[in-house]
């Protein structure tokens, strides 16, 4: 089985190749490593291999981890960076603010006021980004692509946050052309969202099954988890 090292170098190729191909200038996309249900020596394993941005679903998990690896952030020069990209409820809000460097899934004002009341004034801005239901799935968290630009006005004003873009996790498709479509969806919204005056830079789109199709789209983040750490335990995700 390729080790850790290993799996990076390939993902960052194929960031590279996608880049090639779609005529992206690879430093403006950015690898996201999702860590989720993995343990802290997989995340420190990837750290040695040079990856700094790793990405959370479930707010009790991480947090264990980011005490863990405590060691990594006081590394003054080249810190990790901790990224929550799951559902998150208010009651977290406080824990979250302390603790990350971004939220992707900020999706509704009452979060966002939460996060920007309860963010340590010693600690630079939190970045987010909204979450934008773009597939218009009942089930999946995010605002609604037509209540996004009210949303984003907002959460831009708010103090302690820096608003940076729009993060989507569409359904899944089986070729490049039906994956493309939810993530060109997104890429319009944030280009209507800056002819509005705001001035958005990120889009967190694309994963393991997906990244071209993202890196076609405008992605600046892809967010992949197992083609880094391997496959996950089938179910039972710890509840944040
Ligand atoms: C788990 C997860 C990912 C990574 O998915 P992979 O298929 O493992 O690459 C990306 N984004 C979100 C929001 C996730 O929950």
């Amino acid at each position: 089985m390729a080790s850790i090292a290993e799996n990076i170098l390939q993902v960052r190729g194929r960031i590279a190749s996608a880049c090639r191909a779609f005529d992206r200038l690879p430093a403006t996309v950015h690898l996201l490593a999702v860590s989720k249900t993995c343990p802290g020596v997989s995340v420190r394993e990837a750290f040695d291999a040079g990856q700094r941005d790793f990405g959370e679903n479930y707010v009790q998990e991480a947090l264990a981890k980011i005490t863990e690896l405590a060691d990594l952030r006081a590394d003054s020069g080249d810190p990790i960076r901790w990224h929550l990209i799951g559902p998150l409820q208010s009651n977290k809000a406080r824990e979250v603010a302390a603790n990350f460097d971004w939220v992707h899934s900020v999706d509704r004002m009452k979060l966002a006021q939460r996060l920007s009341d309860l963010r340590p004034p010693a600690l630079a801005p939190l970045q987010v980004c909204l979450q934008v239901n773009i597939s218009g799935e009942d089930s999946k968290s995010g605002v609604a692509p037509e209540a996004t630009l009210a949303l984003a006005r907002a959460v831009a004003a708010l103090p302690n946050l820096n608003l940076r873009g729009l993060m989507a996790i569409p359904e899944p498709a089986a070729d490049l052309a039906a994956q493309r479509a939810p993530h060109r969806a997104l890429r319009k919204l944030l280009e209507a969202l800056n002819a509005e005056g705001l001035e958005l830079d990120t889009l967190s789109i694309g994963m393991s099954a997906d990244l071209e199709a993202a890196v076609a789209e405008g992605a600046t983040w892809v967010r992949v988890g197992r083609a880094i750490f391997g496959s996950r335990p089938a179910k039972s995700a710890p509840t944040s």
